[in-house]
């Protein structure tokens, strides 16, 4: 928190402070080939799936690429955690920090939820923001960060010394047992960094500790993605319920969520394909 200092600024600690800001991964060079055609496409949806997760509670969800799916707001405001996986590869899936790395602390319209190495592809592009207004409050917070984990019942027994076992961790665990047929163990293994579904987030000015905040989302807003790989997600409706309080408990008031899940029949995607794994050779000098 450098709240902290045992050591005198240097004589040239001022002008050494002064250096500018350079962007570390410059992604102009990132390109959506057929962003345009998405947009067409997103235009002619037929749903074919509709998955509800009840509050402190996670579901998983199959969507094929080429299909669209949507994160919906129903009854109140809610946050949602998000993980994606390879369907077919559950080794491939969601990587929050280089996607963080690639768009920045907070996803919006256009930006890519970017898997593991060694694959290192988009697995998902989102192709509507019904809270794109939001931008970044005078808090510095935003809407669907990429900045927090999960909430996890290991956080929350160092802190709070208690046992409790609806922590968006145990849930995507708990719903990889119940409806993938895997052990707990390997559940728990395969969760990883989410996708903060309309949580309020950012670092505080002073501290730049990671603080949330009532989440703006209300029902009808919805978050929308193009699956460019056969996805198996899994979503979690956070125990924090619209996160302006407290979470790991069951004080806050939650609320489910609903997947939508949507084929296109516009034929603007038929020459469309997945994007390919990481080019890099794997060699790493050796
Ligand atoms: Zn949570």
């Amino acid at each position: 928190m450098k709240k902290y200092t045992q050591h005198q600024k240097p004589a040239d600690g001022d002008e050494r402070k002064l250096n500018s800001p350079v962007i570390c991964y410059p992604n102009d060079t990132l390109k959506i080939p057929y962003w345009d055609n998405y947009q067409k496409a997103r235009e002619e949806l037929t749903k074919v799936d509709e998955i509800i997760i009840p509050p402190r509670d996670a579901k998983c969800f199959d969507v094929k690429a080429g299909y669209f799916f949507r994160i919906e707001s129903t009854d109140g405001p809610q946050v949602g955690d998000l993980n994606l996986f390879n369907a077919n590869n559950y080794k491939e899936k969601f990587y929050s920090g280089k996607t963080r790395a690639l768009h920045g602390t907070h996803l919006s319209l256009k930006d890519q939820m970017w898997s593991s190495f060694p694959y290192m592809r988009p697995l998902a592009t989102i192709t509507y923001d019904s809270l794109d207004w939001y931008g970044f409050d005078k808090d510095g917070g935003s809407v669907h960060d990429v900045i927090g984990t999960r909430c996890d019942p290991y956080t929350n027994n160092l802190i709070s010394n208690n046992q409790y076992h609806f922590c968006c961790h145990s849930n995507l665990t708990r719903a990889l047992v119940n409806e993938r047929n895997l052990q707990k163990e390997e559940a728990e293994n395969l969760v990883h960094d989410v996708l903060n579904v309309f949580m309020c987030t950012g670092f505080t000015h002073d501290t730049h500790q990671y603080f949330m905040k009532a989440s703006p989302v209300r029902p009808g807003d919805f978050l929308e993605f193009f699956a460019e790989v056969d996805l198996l997600g899994v979503l979690s409706a956070c125990p924090g319920g619209d996160c302006s309080s407290e979470h790991s408990s069951d004080t806050a008031k939650c609320y489910p969520l609903k997947i939508s899940v949507f084929k296109t029949t516009s034929k603007v995607l038929d020459s469309w394909t997945s994007p390919l794994v990481s080019n890099y050779d794997q060699l790493h000098g050796l």
